[in-house]
């Protein structure tokens, strides 16, 4: 029997009426609380995604502010950009469009954002929280959102093998730390492939729990699933599709039409992962703004 779609979409919406709710509740109180978005240049990726935040924020009844910068800004000028939103008292997130142009270090950028104000969770001081299971920092929304995907689906986690693919800072990385963890929505046995995994199928046909996050077009293929697995696809990639009219379309890490008569739950490209990405920027946005008035 093919594997049952894992629907992203849906969880997410779940969560962004929760945030509004959350967000009318402290409105209520007198915060509104605010994200700030900075993109510096021109990527059109980019730029959908920043404008997708700003939408989102706004339906959840949140203040949105959008930054743009030209491409050849520099570093002093992001760093003042960056203070201003620190010291803003309507501003409860910041959040950083990566990647950033070459002329600025974007580790000091975001070693700069406040770590109360690091939604996107990347500051070292949440990193470092994250990593010894201390739930006050902020966890990098995509990883968090796929701890909360498996969370309301009813996956059991503890004692199962989790095989993760990627350790880059956003997801791989973090991804091994929340599900490393010792509570009820983890404590699985972790293994992570890179690069320079020699045998790479060998790892993920042990993973009770697949999650790819490499970047690469269909790497993960049938035979290299275990029968049963649940696979999460993170990957999203731009290939060439004459028939569509874009001319292009875009597909995850995992070959899916194949993988799905092999996993027992997995999550479409797009529509799985990506959904419960903005939704986990809400809820730490929310978070954020709620801890000023705690
Ligand atoms: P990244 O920084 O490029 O990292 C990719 C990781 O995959 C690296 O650790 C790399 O290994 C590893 N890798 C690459 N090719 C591999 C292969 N053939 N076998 C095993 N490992 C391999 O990418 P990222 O930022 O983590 O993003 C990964 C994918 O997720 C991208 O498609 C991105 O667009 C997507 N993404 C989606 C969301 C969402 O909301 N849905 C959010 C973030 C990212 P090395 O470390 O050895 O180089």
């Amino acid at each position: 029997m093919p594997a049952e779609l894992l629907d992203g979409k849906a969880i997410a919406r779940e969560l962004r009426d929760e945030v509004a709710a959350g967000t009318a509740r402290l409105v209520a109180r007198g915060v509104r609380p605010g994200l700030a978005v900075v993109l510096v240049g021109d990527d059109p990726a980019s730029a959908v995604y920043v404008k997708s935040k700003g939408k989102a924020c706004e339906e959840a009844g949140m203040h949105s502010v959008t930054i743009r910068l030209p491409a050849d800004t520099s570093q002093a000028r992001l760093d003042a950009e960056v203070d201003a939103l620190n010291a803003d008292p309507a501003i409860h997130g910041i959040l950083v469009q990566m990647p950033l142009p070459k002329q600025i270090a974007a580790d000091s950028v975001i070693r700069r954002i406040k770590p109360e104000k690091d939604v996107d969770g990347f500051h070292p001081v949440n990193v470092g929280k994250m990593l010894i299971g201390d739930t006050d920092g902020f966890v990098p929304c995509t990883p968090a959102g796929i701890q909360v995907m498996l969370q309301r689906t009813g996956v059991k986690t503890a004692g199962k093998e989790c095989v993760i693919v990627g350790r880059s800072n956003i997801v791989g990385k973090p991804m091994v730390a929340l599900m490393l963890q010792n509570t009820p929505q983890a404590n699985c046995t972790v293994t992570v492939c890179h690069s320079a995994t020699t045998d790479m199928a060998a790892h993920t046909r042990r993973a009770d729990i697949l999650i790819a996050a490499a970047g690469k077009p269909h790497l993960i293929k049938r035979d290299m699933v275990k029968p049963g697995a649940v696979v999460i696809d993170v990957g999203i990639s731009r290939v060439e599709d004459p028939s569509s009219a874009s001319g292009y379309r875009l597909v995850g890490d995992v070959a899916f039409d194949e993988v799905r008569e092999v996993a027992s739950l997995i999550t479409p490209v797009p529509g799985g992962v990506g959904p419960m990405t903005i939704a986990m920027l809400l809820k730490n946005t929310l978070r954020a703004a709620e801890r000023t008035v705690a």
